[in-house]
């Protein structure tokens, strides 16, 4: 497989989100994605605004305790203005409330419908998408990056929203009660934001770089222990290596997480010392207004309030700007996703094929990989008449695969034409190329579910008769009610539980549930006993009956039986023709089947297997 650039973008490069500068065209894509909710989205703003706002009646509130009520004993005036701040409290309360509901709700929302277009989307790349781009890079954008950005719209913009309200408002009033206090205030700032700034740049790079080493950690933990992942590392006896492996990841780990933690406290003790020494000096300051008589006891309490309130929005206003380009960037990479263009999709009047006869042709296609430096297939030709078994032999490499996945449209020739019953497949729908073709690979893939489940992917609608039909004529319905759960034995993952022969044998009668007039079938390389083979081989003949099949084949059975064989050498077609037909031409074919199927040839029509 050639990693190629081109056909998934720069979008399978990026790892991780790095804050850049945001393009114009991405703030106006991600404007546009907050238009859907815009409505909601003004709820939240207003809200904010509100709540914002209440909090700031409880400094004068204050202010009147001390100046009014309690010198004059008005224990009436006192009631009033107590209950009127608890009651402030409260309502801030709920409104804020109500405010996270909605926010997190817009956010939720956002995530939701980017989420769903982003799956849909790739649930209509090509298979070249999917061999390009690791599956773990898959994974993050549809997970992490998402919650990214439900988390800039929940917490950064709200906040933003909230924290400019509240310095606005309470800079008016602090300048309304005292200017020259306001004026040491907003001096004494600096002292507080700017080892807030540092601590934060600081625990962000930490916490970038114990992302990557969890990263590694998890793409560690899925090589080594998954099922495949384990036989390896257990056949090369490499269980020390990888725990080193593991160890010394851990251990980085730890060490991040312990600076990450240090610098957190730090941070802590700094704020701690500021929030003491902001309000000492605002009442030594206000001390010396009070005796001058500029101001009243009330009003220096209800400064310390104020000023209280403004440190922490005021920082967090100065910090934004990273986390929002930290935002935007995980947009860029989700749009980057959403704009890969859709290689195979259905043509504007795409064909719908009630049901395919099955007649395949192959028209002088040619294909090349991505970056690969020769066709595939270069100039193949050829017709596979219905219900008749076309055999595909050659080298490794030869392009036989190649061809399956054109008949499945999993990739568009670069050249020439595939055709169904006389249509060109990039004519007909998806769906009808789709439910046409059946495919049994080698490497049959089953959900972690139940065999029932697992048949059923075929057809939804199939009632548990067509189940055991199907079963039955795969050869594999006696073993699975031998199975203590019969049909809801949970197969494992990737149906590792099964043999190899029964995984093959599940997958013929998955097709046969399907009921496609195209059979594809790659035969497994991997030698069965001769039991299992016995049983594949009465499995298959219910499967390739009246079906077009083509085969890639690997068993002589397939190959004598073929209505035609063809010839695969580097992209080429080079020998058709029926078995005994060829091995008497005595050419590529005569050789792979002396050596592929072990047999010597004594004469034209007379073979005999060697002994193995
Ligand atoms: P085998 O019998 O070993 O499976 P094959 O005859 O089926 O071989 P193909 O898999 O069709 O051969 O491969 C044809 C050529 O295309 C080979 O040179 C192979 O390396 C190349 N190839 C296959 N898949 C890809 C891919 N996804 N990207 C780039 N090149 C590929």
């Amino acid at each position: 497989m050639t990693p190629s650039a081109a056909a998934t973008g720069t979008a399978a490069t990026t790892a991780s989100p790095v804050p850049t500068r945001a393009t114009p065209a991405t703030l106006r894509r991600v404007a546009a994605t907050f238009r859907e909710h815009w409505g909601k989205a003004s709820v939240v703003a207003l809200t904010g605004v509100i709540a914002s706002t209440t909090g700031l009646a409880s400094p004068f509130l204050v202010r009147a305790i001390i100046d009014r009520a309690l010198p004059n004993h008005d224990t009436r005036l006192l009631t009033l203005l107590c209950g009127a701040m608890i009651t402030m409290t409260v309502l801030s309360g709920l409104i804020d409330t109500g405010q996270t509901y909605l926010s997190t709700r817009v956010g939720q929302e956002m995530m939701f419908s980017l989420r769903v277009r982003l799956y849909t989307h790739l649930q209509r790349m090509s298979l070249r998408f999917f061999t390009d781009t690791r599956a773990g890079e898959i994974l993050s954008r549809v997970t992490s990056d998402v919650t990214g950005v439900s988390d800039l719209v929940t917490n950064t913009a709200s906040e933003i929203l909230n924290a400019a309200v509240i310095v606005t408002t309470t800079v008016v009033l602090m300048l309304v009660m005292d200017w020259r206090l306001t004026l040491v205030c907003l001096a004494m700032f600096p002292l507080f934001v700017i080892p807030t700034r540092r601590a934060g740049r600081l625990r962000r790079a930490l916490s970038k770089e114990s992302q990557a080493k969890v990263a590694d950690l998890s793409v560690l933990l899925e090589e080594t222990l998954s099922v495949s992942g384990a036989l390896l590392t257990k056949t090369f006896g490499r269980q020390a290596r990888e725990v080193a492996r593991f160890t010394e990841t851990s251990q980085a780990l730890m060490r991040l997480e312990l600076r990450r933690t240090m610098i957190s406290q730090v941070f802590w003790v700094v704020t701690q010392t500021f929030w003491a020494v902001a309000p000492a000096l605002i009442y030594y300051l206000g001390g010396q207004g009070l005796a001058a008589g500029r101001l009243t006891l009330g009003s220096i309490v209800a400064f310390v309030t104020l000023q209280n309130r403004l440190f922490f929005p005021l920082s967090r206003l100065f910090s934004v700007q990273v986390q929002i380009q930290s935002s935007l960037a995980l947009f860029e990479r989700i749009f980057q996703y959403l704009d890969l263009p859709v290689e195979i999709a259905d043509a504007k009047d795409a064909l719908t094929l009630a049901s395919a006869r099955g007649e395949l042709g192959f028209h002088e296609v040619s294909f090349t990989y991505e970056g690969a430096n020769r066709p595939a297939l270069d100039g193949v030709s050829f017709a596979a008449p219905p219900g008749k078994l076309t055999a595909l032999v050659g080298p490794s490499g030869a392009g036989k695969s190649t061809a399956l996945q054109l008949i499945a449209r999993l990739y568009d020739p670069g050249a020439g034409r595939v055709t169904l019953d006389g249509h060109d497949l990039r004519a007909l729908s998806l769906a009808s190329v789709a439910s046409a073709v059946g495919l049994v690979s080698q490497e049959t893939y089953l959900f972690n579910s139940t065999l029932r489940e697992n048949l059923r992917y075929a057809r939804p609608d199939a009632d548990d008769a067509a189940l055991e039909a199907a079963a039955r004529a795969a050869q594999i319905h006696e073993r699975i009610v031998e199975l203590p759960l019969g049909y809801d034995t949970m197969v494992g993952e990737r149906g590792y539980k099964l043999s190899g022969g029964e995984r093959q044998r599940l997958a013929v009668a998955r097709v046969l549930l399907k009921g496609a007039p195209v059979v594809l079938l790659d035969e497994a390389t991997s030698a069965l006993d001769s039991t299992s083979e016995r049983l594949l081989q009465a499995a298959l003949e219910p499967l390739v009956a009246g079906r077009t099949t083509i085969a890639i084949a690997h068993r002589l059975s397939t190959v004598m039986r073929a209505d035609q064989i063809l010839v695969f050498d580097r992209g080429r077609i080079v020998e058709r023709g029926t078995h005994e037909g060829l091995i008497a031409q005595g050419g590529l074919y005569r050789r792979l089947v002396e050596d592929q199927f072990g047999i010597t040839t004594t004469s034209a029509t007379n073979v005999v297997p060697a002994a193995r």
